[in-house]
């Protein structure tokens, strides 16, 4: 490693994907620099580690990732000689574990439902045809969107007060939420900061004589936690032209443009100004 590196950690869904057809092709330009530069792109998403890998695959990219809104670190075997503790090795990466065991969850899930006697629907209870169907995901997709291994997103279709009563119950349970675009998700005490802060400390604790700047980019609630541990933090627009008003954070760059688009610009950005 040179003496100083970006890292660019980024949300998925809407933010590098976009938001209805999941295409990352308005940001092909500024991927391209990336790779021409060198620079490690970590995906941090609320998808499945299954689902990862796919988008991993398209984009030939071999860079350790944050899966289920920080459940886990998956760190290729051998990757750049990295040390670090681990939990597991599992299908060739080093895994480690931040969110609860999905049977937990699951267990957690219908024992609110009953409780709280509200209409909730997790992520496992819809055919793949109703995921297609709310997502707009591939059928190939939507089977693997369903494999989760640390968060278990819901919907809820009770009225905005149900919202608080399903909230409560989460926390009483000693877990919980977070929102997505288009899922609640139901976990433990994982998020994307926490998991960004591990895997940014594990950086910097094998390249110590190496200037890190990480920058992150997302584009909902769920990102919050990440986009405050990042050395910059880049909002993108969302579907509707809109900024997820509810993320505050200090020094905050709001990227012109909906999902890829305003990535595109912002990272590309980053070098132009350097
Ligand atoms: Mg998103």
């Amino acid at each position: 490693m040179n003496n100083r590196k970006i890292i660019v950690i980024t949300d998925l869904d809407g933010t590098l994907l976009d938001h209805s057809t999941y295409s990352f092709c308005e940001a092909e330009d500024a991927l391209g620099l990336l790779r021409e530069k060198g620079v490690p792109l970590i995906f941090c998403s609320s998808k499945s580690r299954a689902e990862i890998e796919v988008y991993r695959k398209k984009l030939s990219n071999n860079e350790p990732f944050i899966s289920e809104n920080g459940g886990a670190i998956f760190i290729p075997e051998g990757y750049g000689d990295l040390k670090c503790e681990f939990d597991k090795i599992e299908d060739g990466y080093l895994v480690i574990e931040i969110g609860s065991e999905y049977q937990t969850l699951a267990d957690a899930f219908e024992k609110i439902k009953k409780r709280a006697g509200i209409n909730i629907k997790s992520i496992t209870e819809f055919t793949i045809d109703e995921i297609v169907w709310l997502t707009g995901l591939s059928g190939e997709e939507a089977f693997l969107a369903q494999k989760r291994e640390y968060i278990l997103p819901f919907i809820n279709y009770g009225g905005e007060g149900d919202d608080k009563v399903i909230k409560d119950e989460i926390l009483s349970l000693g877990l919980n939420y977070t929102e997505g675009a288009r899922f609640v998700h139901l976990m433990g005490g994982n998020d994307k900061g926490k998991a960004v802060k591990i895997l940014t400390d594990i950086f910097k604790k094998n390249y110590p004589e190496t200037e890190i700047t990480t920058i992150g980019l997302g584009d909902s609630l769920n990102d919050l936690p990440m986009l405050e541990v990042v050395d910059k933090a880049f909002l993108v627009k969302k579907e509707a032209g809109n900024y997820e008003e509810r993320i505050k954070v200090e020094g905050l760059a709001y990227a012109d443009g909906i999902g890829p688009v305003g990535w595109n610009k912002a990272v590309l950005g980053l070098f132009n100004n350097n």
